[in-house]
């Protein structure tokens, strides 16, 4: 009996053992289970958000600016474009389009996604206080897979360097045309007098032949000019770049002027320093200062002097300047001087016969050399501008 008792006290703790043993081993293998979950998660979480991060980062590359608005119509995200061109203040996310834009226009696109699939080519206009911006507005409505809606992607494309150099454009054109109509006008009439009898008297007829001449020279300057300014503008312009002797360009140049600098009692100046020397087109060269130093006995002070220097600007660029001591240019000129067809003054320029591409084409040229322009002007001092030009390896 106690043999009995003994053998299932024995079972008991046995199947006991077993049972604890099993639920331990479940226990582990629970634990285990759980723990790779977790890490598999964490794993999956972290996959997530690099890639919410990738997606952010490319998307604050985008030169488009970009919102996407949720179902909720609150900002979800709005890349870095976005926010500069509404100037946002951060954060954007969690904020109505209104709230995030000030924009009354931009939220009402996102509002006809409401019943629109797309709102395309809407162009936005802002107004701020620098500068006035043209956007090009493409809405997307977005929906989830079972077709309901879900919030929206707007985006944005800045239109207003296009808008700009259209302006100019036309603008260039108009001047173009104007300037063009001037000179032919003039030689119109001068011809119709003639016709209706005039050249039955000489000297009417010798006055009006000049007027004729000197504006179908203006003509030909203007349309050189033009023709010039085009090419130098599609680059189709070849440089010749050798090494030229700076004294020697500005004596040529100076040379060139002494008619009309005596014409006007001028008295140039070459203060070039001989060893001076540029990696330039010498014909290009030539222009530019020719242009430069016509403008300085043009503008400058009858009686005057007009001086052409230069120096080294360390050892890879050189600097020449000319300069008049002439009552200036004024100050809110000044910016606008290398602009096509901007004259300070423009009956004394077109007594003159500039053609008010000069320093426009001196500009360019200087550039195309890969070098730069400045002026520093003021009526006490006179003008003065400087040209920066690469120097010569080796004269
Ligand atoms: P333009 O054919 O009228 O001379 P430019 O492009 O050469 O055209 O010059 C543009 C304008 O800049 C001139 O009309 C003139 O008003 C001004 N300007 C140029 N050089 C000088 C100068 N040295 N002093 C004063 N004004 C100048």
């Amino acid at each position: 009996m106690i043999a009995l008792e003994i053998f299932l006290l024995l079972l008991l703790t046995a199947a006991s053992a077993a049972v604890w043993w099993f639920r331990d081993r479940l226990r582990r293998e629970h634990a285990a289970h759980a723990g790779e979950i977790a890490a598999q998660r964490a794993q999956r979480e972290a996959e997530l958000a690099a890639q919410a991060e990738r997606t952010a980062a490319l998307f604050d590359r985008m030169v488009e600016g970009i919102l996407v608005v949720g179902a909720d119509g609150r900002i979800r995200l709005a890349n870095r474009a976005a926010v500069a061109f509404f100037n946002v203040s951060p954060p954007a996310a969690g904020r109505t389009v209104l709230e995030a834009t000030r924009h009354h226009e931009v939220a009402a696109l996102v509002n006809r996604l409401e019943h629109e699939a797309e709102v395309l080519n809407h162009e936005l206009r802002l107004d701020g206080v620098a500068e006035t911006r043209y956007l090009q507005v493409n809405a997307l409505a977005l929906r989830t897979a079972a077709g309901e809606r879900d919030g929206a992607i707007i985006v944005f494309h800045d239109l207003t360097r296009l808008r700009h150099l259209e302006a100019v454009r036309q603008e260039f054109v108009a001047n173009v045309s104007h300037e063009l109509r001037t000179p032919l006008s003039l030689i119109k009439s001068a011809t119709e007098t003639l016709i209706d009898g005039g050249k039955s008297d000489p000297v009417v007829t010798a006055r009006f032949l000049d007027i004729i001449e000197k504006h179908a020279n203006r003509l030909t300057l203007l349309i050189d000019d033009l023709l010039l300014l085009a090419r130098l503008d599609s680059g189709r312009i070849e440089m010749k770049l050798q090494a030229v002797p700076l004294q020697d360009a500005a004596q040529d140049a100076l040379d060139d002027a002494a008619l009309m600098a005596a014409s006007r009692h001028v008295k140039l100046d070459n203060q070039v320093p001989i060893e001076l020397a540029a990696q330039a087109d010498p014909t290009r060269l030539r222009q530019v200062l020719a242009n430069l130093i016509d403008n300085a006995i043009k503008y400058g002070r009858e009686g005057g002097r007009v001086v052409v220097g230069g120096r080294a600007l360390g050892a890879q660029h050189v600097e020449l300047t000319v300069r008049d001591d002439g009552p200036g240019i004024p100050p809110e000129a000044k910016a606008r001087i290398f602009e096509r067809f901007f004259r300070a003054d423009k009956a004394r320029s077109r007594e003159q016969g500039g053609t008010g591409l000069g320093l426009a084409i001196v500009k360019n040229v200087v550039q195309a050399h890969g070098g730069d322009i400045r002026v520093e002007s003021g009526p006490a001092t006179g003008t003065e501008f400087f040209i920066t030009l690469p120097a010569a390896a080796n004269v």
